[in-house]
């Protein structure tokens, strides 16, 4: 098939990373439960463990059940290699893992998932690595903010819970100039509705345990790698492009080329951070990733027609979604997510903090839930929960604000969704 045209995605969400089972035929892909994995003899062994041949050692590293789920993403995504990570947090340290050292700093977007914002204000501080937070609509001070040791940029496509759509081809160009990585996460978009890579980013980063999985089961994440970023351009990825002690002077860049970057993530970061995907998770993940561009038909369908009815609610003070044309990032789905603006939004309710709180204990349909991306409906007051570790500004920045409630649309029959909705809100503002 290889002068035909290149897969379409629905094909490739399917096929892609999945061949019958070689010693047994079955068609779908198996459950590898297994930590290990018997050398051929001595010598296939050296081979394996001096990189020199591509093989399973132990299942921290490499499992063939995850293996498949690696390429699917990365396939789907447009990159050239992926390494799946226990969660989404543990793909995004993964990710700054092999060009981050002590004293070293990440340029991050001030709009991003709140457990993020945490981890990139304080944990990372641990590693000595830090993070800048800026406001990525002001470009100026995004380039402004980039030092000498300035390592990568980070943000997230579509933001989660503010209704914001990062200009990512702007973004990307002055990642460019500086020399360094864009990376971004690209979980509430999934790469069904938003293609960082074809917009200029270098890596992405995916929490699976949203959409990609899509209805709850279990925690994931993934980096992908676009192969584009030469680490030897200059000299601020040394564990890349010089040789890595960590692996006995294997200069990455020179022995896998494109590839450095993604086996840097398995022979370096799941060997000695051990983040890594137990085969169950990725079994579950690859059955979520079969029907993706279904759901998230349904999901943008879905939450669109509710966005529009609540903004013309009178007790429904605003809606912020970027498939309304009240959005003052409407105008970037064109380019950044053509095919919709996913299926979060933030509805703020008249009577502030406690309206919300009454709004959410009064929904039936809705759950109740730390988690997004289900095909269930969802809901969750981000300021009392998820976004209370940080400052009221911090808060109001992130889009979740005091007075605001975080929607995750599911992909349910949409008139008993509004029916749901419609009753909380008489019990929240009565
Ligand atoms: C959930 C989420 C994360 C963290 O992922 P976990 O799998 O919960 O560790 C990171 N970024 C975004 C946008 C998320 O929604």
């Amino acid at each position: 098939m290889s002068d035909v045209k290149p897969l379409g995605f629905d094909t490739q969400q399917i096929h892609a990373g999945a061949h019958p089972d070689p010693a047994t035929g079955a068609r779908q892909t198996p459950i590898y439960q297994t930590t290990a994995y018997v050398f051929r003899d001595a010598d296939h062994a050296a081979a394996l463990f001096n990189l020199q041949e591509v093989g399973y050692i132990y299942s921290r590293l490499t499992n063939p059940t995850v293996a498949v789920l690696q390429e699917r993403i990365a396939t789907l995504e447009g990159g050239i290699g992926g390494v799946c990570c226990s969660s989404g947090h543990a793909a995004q340290i993964m990710a700054l893992f092999p060009l981050m050292q002590p004293g070293l700093n990440v340029v991050v977007s001030t709009r991003l998932y709140g457990g993020t914002i945490t981890q990139f204000s304080h944990t990372i501080k641990r590693f000595g690595w830090s993070a800048t937070f800026v406001d990525f609509d002001d470009e100026a001070a995004v380039a402004a903010a980039i030092d000498e040791n300035t390592r990568a940029i980070f943000c997230e496509s579509i933001a989660n819970p503010g209704g914001y759509i990062t200009d990512i081809p702007a973004i990307a160009k002055i990642a460019d100039a500086a020399g360094i990585p864009l990376i971004v996460d690209n979980t509430s978009a999934t790469p069904y509705l938003c293609n960082p890579i074809a917009l200029g980013a270098t890596l992405v980063v995916h929490s699976t345990t949203k959409y990609l999985t899509g209805n709850g089961t279990v925690t994931g994440g993934c980096v992908v790698d676009s192969g584009n970023f030469d680490w030897g351009a200059n000299d601020k990825f040394p564990s890349l492009s010089q040789p890595e002690p960590a692996y006995h002077g294997l200069v990455f860049k020179d022995t896998f080329g494109p590839m450095a970057y993604t086996f840097h993530g398995i022979a370096i970061g799941l060997r000695d951070l051990g983040m890594t995907m137990n085969p169950q998770a990725a079994h579950y993940t690859l059955m979520g990733t079969e029907t993706l561009s279904l759901r998230m038909q349904r999901h943008v369908e879905n939450a669109l027609e509710l966005a529009t009815w609540l903004e013309k609610d009178p007790r429904v003070d605003y809606v912020t979604y970027a498939g309304l044309p009240s959005s003052p990032y409407y105008g970037r789905i064109e380019t950044v997510c053509p095919k919709g603006a996913g299926g979060l939004f933030t509805i703020a309710l008249k009577g502030g903090y406690d309206a919300c709180l009454k709004f959410v204990d009064s929904l039936e349909i809705f759950s109740h839930v730390a988690n997004l991306g289900d095909t269930r409906s969802l809901v969750i007051h981000s300021a009392s929960t998820t976004h209370r570790q940080l400052s009221l500004e911090q808060q109001e920045a992130a889009g979740a604000a005091p007075n605001v409630v975080r929607l995750s649309i599911g992909i349910e029959d949409v008139a008993d969704l509004k029916v749901d909705l419609d009753q909380a809100l008489t019990k929240a503002t009565a």
